[in-house]
């Protein structure tokens, strides 16, 4: 390796000489950084070609110079690695071989070795081609042969850290002047910031373009907006999911938005209901579900949050939407399958139960029980085989019932009950088990109740749970009791028990599904861990609570509360379910179209029976009356047209009265003809849930009451 400080001519960089004044030094000035600015420019122009990038850079220096020839070269991202990067000659010449040979092979070994002295020297260096050092003779020759004298290596700094090196050839002819050795170095420095400036950008551009790969790339349906609420992204999941291309979008207000959204969502004013709150916000977040109709019927769970910056600074609010409607599909049939199978299995055990009852002669005092001409081993055998089978039969029950709560397909018959009367219809269910446990259930409940409004035999469920799960956690010899009290507007029922307790953090995981505290003593008790959560969806679902406290000194309370019957309440307080179980036929046949429809309609509490054509919808009426028909035109077979001629012609009492719900693409001849052929309504789809209620509520209140004239 050539020592560097044995090149002639090394050229020591001068500091900046101040600027004279004179008017050619302004001019020249002047000139200068015009260049730089032009030069910058021009380069910026190929930031998406680096190679190109680099070649405008030194033919820019070149020009600007008056220089022959260049080249620049670049360290790569290794330290110390050094590339020839570019290489220009003057313009207007046509570049010959000699004029770039200096950067070519055999001669490129030498200046690249040049060019790494000067990074590592980190000072420029200047040969000239009378006074050149053996080693570089080839470089002397080359530069003869080029009518030029000197070569300049340069190098390219950032901050003093050296990220290049340029390479220029004097002409002989040329002056080579202090002042052009800064305007040298000045261009020398302001390639070396473009360049760093072109790296950084691109490595920005590279991170986001991965970024955007990677949002494009979910599946699930992403937009952003700004914090002023303009959508600035949506990516490609999400232009399928609504059928929309970016421009329909983006830098669209939230407004604007709401308009497409009213094209896609089953609910439009229920999904800016919930969003709109949070969009005020910039902290909230939320998840909820809606339907989108169009351009396909989707279940989308759609997510929202704010998103922050670094320095915790709010840039807008993210909306994510997720397809889950395979997954409710798949959650559909899981049900189905849990509801066959338990039925299958109810019927057989039931009638194992019957018959070990019969023999045990526990089931009538009747007949003479079998079970007393039986051995003593033979009871005992069949007492255990009747307790599994009951305890089968409760697991099998509790299932049902959970896969039933989890579909919505809790149907309640509301009656007027005496709150008394159903603790003491509790009680002598659990009175048995009671007595083996040596437990006794005793009840207390004022002389004037208020009459409640509730499903008898689910009410009864609820306290036998309770009773049961007291009786189950206490000792043998304490006392269980039960209580009923009147509650705002409701009758509060209590149920305590002096057993181990339920520590306060285990208080609300216990309504959850499965949740036990203590396998070991439910193992022996035989509980599922689910009756605590059928406990609860039933109470709310009659619109009361339910909740538990810790009992003094020891032992727990199990409160919920039933709401008082109409007597006694406002109309308005009781819940639909409790109101009216109001049949509904839903006649389509477009698959997607129907479930969606009577999700809705059991939402708003109706009970609800689908028919996928005109025939099927026809057998349902021979065989039950349903209250309304929501009933499509186009169909195969029997059309809608058809339908309603035929129930004219069916004889019943009541006339059912028939909404049509149908394609808007149909014209006005459909809609004469369907309410000619006695049709109460006449909707088309796509139609807002809210107002296809509304007006299913207005025709059945007509028909209940005629002298209402809907509004
Ligand atoms: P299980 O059928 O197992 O009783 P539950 O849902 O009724 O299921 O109850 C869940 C769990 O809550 C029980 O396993 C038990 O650990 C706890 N638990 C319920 N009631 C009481 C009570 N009165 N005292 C103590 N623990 C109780």
């Amino acid at each position: 390796m050539n020592n560097p400080s044995t090149i002639p001519n090394q050229l020591q960089c001068p500091s900046l000489s101040p600027i004279d004044g004179s008017a050619a030094t302004l001019a020249y000035t002047q000139k200068l950084l015009d260049a730089v600015n032009a030069m910058t420019s021009v380069a910026l122009q190929y930031h998406r070609q680096p190679e190109r990038f680099m070649e405008e850079m030194i033919s820019c220096l070149i020009k600007i110079m008056n220089f022959q020839a260049g080249a620049l070269f670049i360290s790569e991202k290794q330290p110390g690695a050094l590339c020839l990067a570019a290489v220009a000659t003057a313009p207007g010449q046509k570049p010959t071989t000699e004029q770039s040979a200096l950067w070519r092979a055999p001669l490129l070994d030498h200046t690249q070795k040049l060019a790494q002295q000067t990074i590592d020297q980190g000072q420029a260096f200047i040969i000239t081609a009378d006074l050149i050092p053996p080693h570089l003779k080839p470089i002397g020759a080359a530069l003869q042969n080029q009518a030029a004298d000197r070569l300049i290596s340069m190098p390219l700094l950032v901050e003093q850290r050296p990220i290049g090196v340029v390479q220029t050839v004097v002409p002989i002819q040329h002056s080579f002047a202090q002042t052009e050795v800064l305007a040298m170095q000045l261009l020398a420095g302001q390639i070396a910031v473009t360049i760093e400036r072109l790296w950084s950008f691109m490595a920005l551009r590279a991170e986001q373009e991965r970024t955007r790969a990677v949002v494009d790339a979910t599946n699930d349906a992403i937009l952003m907006l700004d914090a002023t609420r303009r959508v600035i992204m949506i990516n490609r999941r999400a232009k399928f999911f609504f059928g929309l291309a970016e421009r329909d979008v983006w830098g669209k207000e939230y407004h604007q938005l709401y308009i497409l959204l009213t094209l896609i969502l089953d609910e439009p004013q229920r999904f800016t209901q919930w969003f709109l709150p949070l969009l005020e916000s910039e902290t909230k977040r939320d998840m909820e579900e809606f339907q989108a109709l169009l351009p396909e019927p989707r279940l989308l769970q759609c997510f929202t949050a704010p998103v922050v910056g670094h320095d915790e600074q709010y840039l807008g609010r993210i909306l994510i939407f997720r397809d889950i409607t395979r997954e409710r599909e798949v959650e559909r049939m899981k049900n189905d399958f849990i509801s066959i199978v338990s039925h299958e299995l109810r019927t057989p055990l039931t009638s194992i139960r019957g018959s070990l009852q019969l023999v045990l002669g526990r089931k009538s005092m009747e007949t003479k029980p079998q079970s007393l001409t039986l051995p003593p081993r033979s009871l005992e055998l069949l007492n255990v085989s009747l307790s599994n089978t009951e305890r089968l039969i409760r697991l099998i029950n509790d299932i049902l019932d959970i896969s039933k709560i989890e579909q919505g397909r809790i149907q309640l018959q509301p009656d007027t009950l005496d709150p008394a009367n159903v603790c003491q219809a509790a009680c002598n269910e659990v009175a048995a088990f009671a007595t083996t446990r040596g437990i006794t259930v005793q009840i207390e409940t004022p002389e004037e109740l208020p009459s409640i409004c509730a499903d008898r035999d689910r009410t009864v469920q609820i306290l036998i749970n309770l009773i049961s799960n007291a009786i189950k956690f206490s000792e043998s010899g304490q006392q269980v009791l039960l209580s009923a009290q009147p509650f705002d507007k409701f009758v509060r029922f209590s149920v305590r028990d002096w057993g181990r307790g339920i520590a306060p953090e285990d208080q609300q995981r216990i309504f959850q599904k499965f949740q036990q505290l203590d396998s070991s003593t439910t193992r022996n008790a035989g509980g599922t861990g689910l009756g605590l959560a059928i406990c609860k969806a039933l109470v709310e679902e009659h619109g009361g609570r339910i909740w538990l406290e810790d009992a003094m000194p020891h032992g727990t309370v199990f409160h919920f509360t039933l709401p008082l019957a109409v007597d006694h309440a406002d109309q308005a307080d009781i819940p639909r379910q409790l109101k009216r179980q109001t049949l509904v036929l839903v006649v389509d046949d477009d698959p997607h179209v129907r479930p969606l429809l009577a999700r809705l309609l059991e939402k708003h509490g109706f009970h609800v029976a689908s028919a996928a054509n005109g025939v099927e919808a026809l057998e349902f009426v021979r065989r039950k009356q349903p209250d309304l028909i929501l009933l499509d035109i186009k169909m195969p077979d029997i059309d809608g047209f058809e339908v309603l001629r035929r129930l004219k012609h069916m004889n019943h009492i009541h006339p059912i009265p028939v909404v049509i719900l149908t394609a808007n693409d149909l014209g006005e001849i459909t809609r004469t003809r369907a309410l000619r052929l006695g049709a109460f309504v006449y909707l088309e789809k796509p139609i807002a849930s809210e107002h296809l209620i509304s007006t299913i509520e207005q025709v059945l209140d007509q028909v209940e009451n005629p002298a209402i004239t809907p509004g």
